[in-house]
């Protein structure tokens, strides 16, 4: 099934996970997978490595396994360091295992690691996709700006590139701050990007993830948001109720502005899931 038929008829719940390591056997994460499918997620999403994690053939094994187990996948596909016969044999495989709908990225520069020539950006991604079969393409976006990106309108312009070229939806990078998801979503419609656009959020439920916000995520970190974690840093267990009260309080929000869907980044951490789909799922049905 296409995820663009779940839109409009109710807010979407979908997830996101990602492989095991590659000194991992993939079966490590089945056990969750089936916790986290027992949720009833709308659809569950697989992380795919740009390059170099040498994991990302997980990637379609997982995305299979949601799928013969009952839930709609969605594979991610990044293209940065992957040759157009790379790309050719990722979507021949998905197309055989019958996954349908694919996140289409363009995937970090890795400065270790030197670009492949045959795609620049996630649209052209999405052209070469759609000239290779019956896909759901969906497209990433960011509320508070691409970091390469000069500025907010250079991004949104080039967002209405990607969406032009044949995006059927988008998910969001993950964002602390519901007010700077309103002021995107308003310029993207000023824009006229007219599709869905699923909103990231990601629990913080542990300190590891504190430090990486701060220094890498680049999303705004409002002052609410501060004052928790700073107060439960050193307290594992409140830390982990306070995130994952902080992602609740942000979900009713964003349900209550209209929302078209949202994608839990779970962290493949089932009980974190849980815990937020037990105190939304009133709200995510109404
Ligand atoms: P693009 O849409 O190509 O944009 C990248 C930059 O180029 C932006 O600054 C944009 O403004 C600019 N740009 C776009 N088109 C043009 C153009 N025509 N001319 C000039 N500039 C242009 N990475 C992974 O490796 N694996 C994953 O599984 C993965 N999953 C993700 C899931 C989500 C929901 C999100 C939000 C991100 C994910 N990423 C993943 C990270 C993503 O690959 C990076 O953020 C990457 O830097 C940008 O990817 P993109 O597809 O948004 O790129």
């Amino acid at each position: 099934m296409h995820i663009k038929e779940l839109f409009g008829k109710k807010t979407v719940f979908s997830f996101e996970v990602f492989p095991p390591k590659k000194t991992s056997p993939v079966e490590v994460i089945y056990d969750t997978l089936e916790e986290l499918q027992g949720l009833a997620p709308d659809f569950i999403s697989v992380t795919f490595g740009a390059g170099g994690s040498g994991n990302s053939k997980y990637a379609l094994e997982i995305a299979s396994k949601i799928k013969e187990s009952g839930t709609i996948p969605m594979l991610h596909l990044p293209c940065i360091n992957f040759t157009k016969a790379e790309i050719d044999a990722a979507l021949g495989e998905a197309q055989q295992r019958g996954i349908e709908n694919i996140l289409a990225l363009r995937g970090d520069i890795n400065p270790d690691i030197p670009p492949v020539d045959d795609f620049h950006y996630a649209s052209d991604l999405i052209t070469y996709i759609k000239s290779k079969g019956d896909f759901d393409i969906a497209g990433a976006c960011y509320p508070e700006c691409h970091p390469d990106a000069a500025d907010m309108i250079e991004d949104i312009k080039n967002l209405k590139a990607k969406v032009d070229a044949g995006a059927d939806h988008l998910i969001s990078q993950l964002f602390f701050d519901n007010e700077s998801f309103y002021a995107f979503r308003e310029k993207a419609a000023i824009a006229g990007i007219n599709v869905p656009i699923e909103a990231g959020i990601m629990p913080v439920v542990n300190k590891n993830q504190i430090e990486r916000m701060v220094t890498t995520c680049g999303a705004s970190l409002p002052a609410k948001f501060v004052r928790i974690m700073t107060k439960y840093e050193h307290s594992p267990e409140a830390l982990r109720d306070a995130g994952i009260a902080y992602a609740v309080n942000q979900i009713v929000d964003l349900v209550a502005s209209g929302v078209d869907g949202i994608h839990l980044y779970t962290m493949n951490k089932p009980y974190v899931a849980r815990k937020i789909c037990e105190a939304v799922s009133g709200i995510i049905g109404a």
